[in-house]
């Protein structure tokens, strides 16, 4: 990274040290506010068919008690515009005055229909009365103008009927569908997600309308948290109000992988004060959606107050763009290496070679071999309770420095020191020591890590403020020169597996999607209240979920991916029996990304960046794709999943499943 560029903070959060909401325009939305001093609102969307009414309100009512403040449904044409009338009126008389919200594609009929029904209208500017047709377009500035004339000729009656009846809008840009306009002038980039976004929102300045919300999402946790920041920039350099945002990461999957994601991309943002209200979009019933975004809503409740993190004067880190902080190879971490994932078991005494499977080291016993899947940890942190056999397949031991100088092997374990026992050391591993400092000690290490190539960083926090007072910590680093890698480690002290995954993907992932950070550790706290097989189970989850972590945040893809998208009243198939059936056949596939789609209308253009396509395009009909071309059109769903796999295999993505 050590790029001479320097950024000020100012250009998209209040801060980057102290929490700090960023002030935007308060926006109501029926008895809901989004935005100003309002809490953060949690909001989801629909599966059931609009025109199905008690199902929806049924489904609703589930969202409602499951803590959603705000309801979506999807309004694809007319008829499904008007049947919001009876949902709403039913859902009126049963006592529930939660505010929909009408989601919009392709269609503005539908959307004046739906406006002077419901409280809020979401359109997608790269849809919104424009043909999607994945051509690149020569535009001129004339035909481009052209094209902007048309838009606002289409797009005006809405804002008008959305003045007239006190409806809110957000317009949602959605990387992957952006129009052939945007696409040809700024590409599949955050600049045109932005762009997008900003030709709708400048007719409705025009016209004195501002009851607006604006989301960037992606399934690209990097693109999505950039997109959002050059919006906040885009809006202030422009002179924009500064609207609330809405967060959400696009087709996140289900189970562990989904809420990670999530966690990735939203919780990265809210770290800096950004967004007014969270969707988390899983491939899951709706009802299960609010609960892990209240999860990370809540987080920031009491924020405030944390420690003093010392303010940063430069930041050396562009926020808008990837870019890795440049490391030092030493052993396998930095350089070029993919970030490592070490595993803590410092609870555990005497571990056993069966149990070493929580970490992804099976041993079979009849064959006396070992089997690594793809999450077996790349280092275990035995702490001060060494292991008592010979580690299998190329995983290294960590030990306290005071163990480590007595064990026999001092080639194949590695100590880890603190700042102490590192200043005053004359005996250190010849390839490969782990310092272990908090934030705080960061500052006054560097000099005595000049030219040490021996040396791997474990950083911890103990503010409350965990990833800004991280970050702090690496630009020290960067300012100093340092170019020595880091592990994050993060710790929290209770045992709930979804707070965990949901804390260490926004903890970690955050410094991870600017390029920060070489590896992950997941602290095992000493609890004696737990027996040995809970300790484990614990092991279990900070190993997936460290290698969960490193895939969201695209640094390191130890599994297949599924862009599965969360479902709602056009989906043609059952969703989670297809995903699971999908995954079933592919999870072996490491690294290929597969898009999962419910309809041909969004779908095709929301896989985003998925490597093949699995789309439905009529009742029992499936289109598949290899990126974005169709391969096969119309293929009975009974032989969708055998067709997919061929096409897999063509392209020589192929592998047979170990028996
Ligand atoms: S892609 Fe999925 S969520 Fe999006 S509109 Fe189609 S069916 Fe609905």
């Amino acid at each position: 990274m050590e790029t001479k560029a320097l950024f000020d903070p100012m250009n998209y959060c209040n801060s980057l040290t102290t929490y700090s909401r960023r002030k935007t325009i308060p926006v109501k939305v029926g008895d809901v506010f989004i935005g100003g001093n309002h809490p953060i609102v949690v909001q989801s969307m629909t599966t059931v068919d609009t025109m199905d009414t008690l199902g929806s309100v049924e489904q609703c009512i589930r969202m409602i008690e499951s803590g959603c403040q705000l309801i979506r449904l999807t309004a694809p044409s007319i008829k499904e515009a008007e049947n919001l009338q009876n949902i709403k009126d039913e859902l009126r008389k049963r006592g529930y005055n939660t505010p929909l919200v009408a989601d919009i594609h392709f269609t503005p009929n539908a959307a004046e229909v739906a406006a002077r029904i419901v409280e809020k209208v979401r359109i997608n500017p790269g849809n919104y009365a424009d043909k999607k047709k994945f051509e690149v377009i020569e535009y001129t500035d004339e035909s481009y103008q052209e094209e902007l004339d048309r838009i606002r000729e289409r797009f005006l009656p809405l804002v008008n009927i959305c003045k007239q009846n006190g409806t809110a809008m957000r317009i949602g840009t959605n990387h992957g569908s952006l129009s052939d306009r945007i696409m040809s002038r700024y590409g599949d980039t955050p600049l045109g997600m932005v762009e997008s976004a900003l030709e709708f929102l400048r007719i409705c300045e025009d016209e004195n309308y501002f009851d607006i919300v604006i989301s960037m999402k992606s399934s690209n946790t990097q693109v999505m948290v950039q997109a959002y920041r050059l919006l906040v920039q885009k809006l202030d350099e422009g002179g924009f109000k500064p609207y609330p945002l809405h967060l959400g990461v696009t087709e996140a999957g289900d189970g562990e992988d989904g809420r990670i994601k999530s966690a990735v991309g939203i919780g990265t943002l809210l770290e800096d004060g950004l967004g007014d209200t969270v969707r988390v979009s899983l491939t899951e019933d709706p009802e299960l959606e609010a609960p892990v975004g209240r999860e990370l809503v809540d987080r920031y409740e009491h924020r405030a107050g944390h420690h003093q993190i010392k303010e940063i004067q430069h930041y050396p880190i562009s926020p808008f763009e990837y870019n890795k902080r440049q490391t030092l190879e030493i052993y396998n971490f930095g350089g070029t290496n993919v970030p490592r994932v070490i595993t803590d078991i410092s609870s555990i005494s005497q571990i056993s070679e069966r149990e070493m499977k929580n970490l992804g080291h099976h041993y079979l016993p009849e064959l006396d071999k070992w089997k690594m899947n793809d999450q077996g940890c790349d280092y275990v942190f035995s702490g001060s309770n060494p292991i008592p056999f010979m580690l299998p397949n190329g995983m290294k031991e960590i030990q306290h420095f005071p163990i480590w100088l007595k064990s026999e092997d001092k080639i194949n374990k590695f100590p880890a020191l603190s700042a102490k026992e590192f200043k005053e050391e004359k005996h250190f591993h010849t390839g490969l020591n782990f310092l272990v400092l908090n934030d705080q000690e960061v500052e006054g290490i560097i000099p005595y890590l000049e030219e040490r190539k021996d040396v791997v960083i474990i950083l911890k926090s103990e503010n409350a403020h965990n990833m800004p007072a991280l970050r702090r910590a690496f630009v020290e680093l960067i300012e100093g020169n340092n170019q020595i890698p880091v592990v994050v480690q993060v710790n929290y002290p209770f045992a709930d597996p979804d707070k965990i995954m949901l804390y260490a993907a926004t903890d970690v992932g955050g410094l991870l999607v600017d390029g920060l950070g070489e590896g992950i550790m997941i602290a095992l706290n000493h609890d004696e209240q737990y027996e040995r097989v809970n300790i484990l189970q614990q092991v279990k989850l900070h190993n997936s979920v460290s290698f969960g972590v490193l895939q969201a945040a695209r640094t390191r893809m130890s599994k297949t991916e599924y862009i599965s998208c969360p479902s709602c009243g056009r989906t043609l198939f059952d969703l989670q029996e297809t995903t699971a059936m999908i995954r079933k056949r592919t999870d072996h596939l490491k690294g290929i990304k597969i898009g999962i789609m419910g309809c041909i209308v969004n779908g095709p253009g929301e896989m985003a960046d998925a490597d093949f396509g699995y789309v439905g395009s009529g009742k029992g009909k499936i289109t598949l794709y290899k990126g974005k071309e169709v391969i096969k059109k119309s293929v009975p769903s009974e032989r969708a999943v055998d067709e997919l796999i061929e096409i897999i295999r063509k392209d020589g993505r192929w592998i047979e499943p170990e028996v």
